[in-house]
């Protein structure tokens, strides 16, 4: 059965026309000759004041591209009340007419396309071509929860019954939820989990990762333009140990939805859990140690491509990246000869230039976890690679991609959230042994094979829990609605983002039984 089958994604810009690329480049120099945005806390539509922080360019740290202001325990408890007052109404407008919202809010996405991308360049360090990716993301996910919100949220349906009874069931929002966004993808899932929460019903607190303050900031006042009540949705910036964690553990939480580490996930799972009001919800989109298994009837020219895109697009910045190649050991050799090769080619450098390959990493101490990983690795494993970053390392926090033999998968403790490639070399008898060691490490996000041979195929998803397997093609970049996004275990809770079961977690459902 195909599901959402009239429905389109957006389109994009293309940025392979120079027109477009002037374009950007003109967007990006208004940040870059003096736009500054303020940022910080939106309460029932207006901002509030409070101590500065500055916000830099993680590509270039002398570079100040705004200001935020923490939000303080009496924004917080301010923004609860209004959101707590203006949920029951909301809720009540009904699926079709959120959903008119949240596509006039798609449309306006659009209409800023430049900006949000010049924007995400500087603040989040996104190449242009993830800038673009991003957008579109972002577009669909609002398009997709309308349709999703009228569907399902319009009326009840009709429950089969006997003679002189009726029985229908029907969703309704929870009451208010937080939304916990990462730096990653500062636009998209920061737009997607409001606009999920919002069209199940729901008011919202959003709490966007410290790092991309400016870029959530600038969306929800594109939500207000796009017609949204100002109760119905407030701006909560600041750190997670202090905002988070307020924000969390108020007992006028219905629920959250939270995508960024597992450790977080659990810190705001106990939260929630020592509440004292409604049994709250979590939907938690977390990390990953995402294997990629190539047998050796995989085409050489394409498992170096998708290794490359899926290890080191995004500087690896994507939960959904690749961390670890299984090569067998007859042509492991070959294969890495050619990552390394292709690892010369990769454009290191301003994401804002289009021709950038790498961007930076988000800041000064995620790149310290992983110089500390790299440190472990020279003294345990066989650094096949690792690019220089050159002066690029200084002017911000760069890092060059690395490609790691490992002797051992026990080696690797958690996620290394960055461009970090892991080989290990298997045995053709050794396969299923190695895919239970991945497995046993407890994540299951996504999942690469390469193969022509379908019996491989099975025999790894078989062993490999994923919420996301790709079969001979890069595993990075899901898209709304084509593939619905998430995993489980160590990985997240699901249900997925982007697929047609996201909003029933957002909701309580009611049946009505009438005796006629
Ligand atoms: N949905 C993204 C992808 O498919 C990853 C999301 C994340 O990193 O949180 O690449």
């Amino acid at each position: 059965k195909l599901y959402g089958d009239r429905r389109r994604n957006a389109a994009g810009v293309d940025l392979s026309q120079t027109s477009v690329r002037e374009r950007l480049k003109q967007a990006v120099a208004a940040f870059d000759t003096g736009t500054r945005i303020a940022a910080g806390p939106i309460i029932s539509g207006k901002a509030r004041s409070g101590p500065l922080t500055d916000v830099l360019d993680p590509a270039r740290h002398d570079r100040v591209i705004g200001t935020v202001v923490e939000a303080d325990a009496a924004m917080i408890d301010e923004a609860y009340a209004a959101a707590k007052a203006a949920q029951k109404d909301w809720d009540r407008r009904g699926g079709p007419a959120r959903a008119e919202i949240l596509r006039a809010m798609a449309d306006i996405l659009e209409d800023n396309t430049d900006r949000l991308i010049a924007l995400m360049a500087r603040e989040a360090g996104k190449t242009l071509n993830d800038g673009v990716a991003e957008v579109r993301e972002a577009v669909d996910f609002c398009r997709y929860y309308a349709a999703e919100a009228e569907a399902k949220f319009a009326t009840m349906d009709r429950l089969p019954g006997p003679a002189g009874e009726t029985n229908h069931l029907g969703m309704h929002g929870r009451g208010v939820f937080v939304c916990v966004s990462p730096w990653n993808f500062p636009l998209a899932i920061f737009t997607g989990q409001v606009a999920a929460a919002l069209a199940a019903g729901n008011t919202v607190l959003a709490k966007p990762a410290e790092q991309t303050s400016l870029i959530a900031f600038e969306t929800v006042q594109l939500f207000f333009k796009a017609g949204l009540p100002v109760d119905v949705l407030h701006l909560l910036t600041g750190p997670g140990s202090s905002v988070g964690s307020m924000l969390t553990s108020d007992d006028r939480v219905a629920g959250a939805a939270f995508t960024g580490s597992t450790e977080t996930a659990r810190r705001i799972n106990r939260s929630l859990a020592a509440t004292n009001g409604a049994i709250p919800v979590l939907i938690a989109e977390t990390g990953g140690m995402n294997g990629m298994f190539v047998d050796t009837s995989a085409l050489k020219e394409q498992v170096i491509d998708d290794a490359i895109l899926s290890a080191f697009g995004s500087a690896g910045q994507r939960c959904s990246a690749l961390r670890v190649l299984f090569l067998p050991e007859d042509t492991a050799d070959d294969f890495i000869e050619g990552i390394s090769g292709a690892m010369d080619e990769l454009a290191l450098g301003d994401p804002a230039d289009a021709f950038t390959d790498v961007g930076p990493i988000i800041d000064v101490a995620a790149r310290e976890t992983l110089d500390q990983h790299m440190a472990r690795m020279r003294e345990h494993a066989k650094v096949i690679k690792q690019v220089d970053p050159g002066e690029y390392r200084e002017q911000g926090s760069f890092f060059g991609p690395a490609l790691i033999e490992l002797p051992s998968l026990d080696l690797l403790d958690g996620e290394k959230f960055g461009p970090i490639l892991h080989v290990i070399r298997y045995k053709r008898k050794d396969m299923a042994k190695m895919a239970q060691q991945l497995a046993d490490k407890g994540y299951g996000l996504t999942l690469g094979i390469h193969t022509r041979v379908a019996a491989f195929q099975s025999a790894v998803m078989g062993c490999v829990p994923a919420g996301n397997v790709y079969v001979n093609r890069n595993m990075t970049g899901a898209v709304v609605g084509v593939q619905p996004f998430g995993g489980e275990g160590l990985s997240g809770t699901g249900p997925k983002a982007g697929g047609p079961h996201y909003l029933a977690r957002f909701a309580a459902e009611r049946v009505v039984t009438v005796n006629i």
